[in-house]
């Protein structure tokens, strides 16, 4: 057992394995590229500050984050790099934006120039992304939007906020489909285009998300945004895996608390929904649905127990589950238990309990890491 997670549950994050994984990366994307490493939601679950420590001794010198809380934890551990916040801030937030250094994205006048007054009182420049919605539908100027250049315009003129660079997003880059992906490259060439015939001078461009840095190479421009694929996953089922080598950084490991040997028509957790059809052998680990075990996982779920795949009995609880292992030779209380990860011969995947949860891995690898304690391995 782990004494330092506190709890006989852990995930384990495998820094050797996003090392790989950066290197990679910047491989495909080609050494000329800045690589804005996406850390947000604690680094997809992995540890944010840890992650960032890995990428910048990879050269990494930008990251990017969904939250002020989460470039102020960033900051307060250390981190000097550049720090981008991909969502809208507020203006009433401006004074953290200045305090803390934090590189914002706008898509109007009023909030870059909030912005630039707050800056101006202390005494700095804050620079910032012109965000442009090309077909995400989430944030940024509409590609078509006339009034835009002249908007940025007024942004450019002001005082203590400087234009960095103009950002967007892809929807559907990670789809075999790339037509809707051209589309966008397209928008974002000519909202591009109409700011250098209005004068603002954009001297830098960043589009390009993990699906995006694999299959589509002209949108990288200066910089890439790979979020997913440091972490060992890839952006879906429908992109050429074979395009970037990646290993999964994140495991899932617990140690059986709890043993008993059962008779036939005995039931186990929340709904009695496993009753034992022969003399069993039941398990309980510490891990349930509030670590990010998805409840919907439980009837196909399964875990590794001593070189086997074991299912699960029942519902998983909230902070427990149980799992058969009338099959596994020698279990005994403290045997480990692999949710997530591999054992050399058995692997279970981020997908794979994604699939039959019908989300994607993102999610997962999220969840798993909001409760559980991380061991840095
Ligand atoms: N850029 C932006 C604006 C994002 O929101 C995200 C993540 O959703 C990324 C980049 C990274 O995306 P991915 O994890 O697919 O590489």
């Amino acid at each position: 057992m782990l004494k330092e997670a506190i709890r006989p549950v852990w995930a384990e994050i495998n820094l050797s394995n996003l090392d790989y994984n950066i290197k990679n990366i910047i491989a495909k994307a080609g050494a000329d590229k800045e690589i804005i490493g996406v850390i947000k939601a604690d680094a997809y679950g992995h540890g944010s500050v840890e992650v960032a420590r890995v990428l910048k001794e990879n050269g990494v010198k930008t990251f990017a984050i969904a939250t002020l809380q989460e470039a102020v934890t960033l900051r307060e551990a250390g981190i000097k790099e550049e720090i981008i916040m991909l969502g809208l801030t507020p203006d009433m937030y401006a004074d953290t934006i200045v305090t803390y250094n934090i590189t914002p994205v706008v898509c109007n006048f009023e909030n870059a120039k909030a912005f630039s007054e707050e800056a101006e009182k202390a005494g700095k420049t804050i620079k910032g992304l012109i965000a442009v919605d090309t077909g995400m539908g989430r944030i940024g100027y509409l590609w078509d939007d006339l009034d835009a250049a002249e908007d940025v315009k007024k942004i450019d003129a002001l005082s203590n906020f400087k234009i960095k660079g103009m950002f967007s997003h892809m929807a559907t880059a990670d789809a075999y489909d790339k037509n809707f992906s051209k589309l966008q490259e397209e928008r974002y060439t000519g909202f591009y285009e109409k700011l250098k015939a209005a004068g603002v001078h954009i001297p830098f461009r960043t589009l390009a998300n993990s699906a995006s840095i694999m299959e589509i190479p002209s949108v990288h421009y200066d910089a890439v945004r790979p979020g997913i694929i440091l972490y060992g996953c890839y952006p879906s089922d429908e992109v050429d895996k074979k395009q970037l080598d990646i290993k999964p950084v994140m495991s899932v490991k617990a140690n059986i608390v709890h043993l008993k040997k059962v008779g036939k028509e005995f039931s186990v957790g929340y709904g009695r929904k496993f009753i034992s059809e022969r003399e069993s052998v039941i398990a309980t680990i510490a891990l349930g649905y509030a670590d990010g075990y998805p409840r919907p996982y439980s009837a196909h779920a399964k875990v590794i127990v001593n070189g086997m795949m074991a299912p699960i009995a029942g519902n998983i609880c909230m902070d427990q589950c149980m799992i058969d292992v009338t099959d596994v030779p020698d279990v005994k209380v403290g045997d480990e238990v692999i949710i997530m990860g591999t054992d050399g011969k058995n692997t279970i995947l981020a997908d794979d309990i994604a699939n039959a949860t019908g989300t994607i891995n993102y999610e997962i690898v999220c969840a798993f890491g909001q409760r559980l304690p991380k061991i840095y391995v």
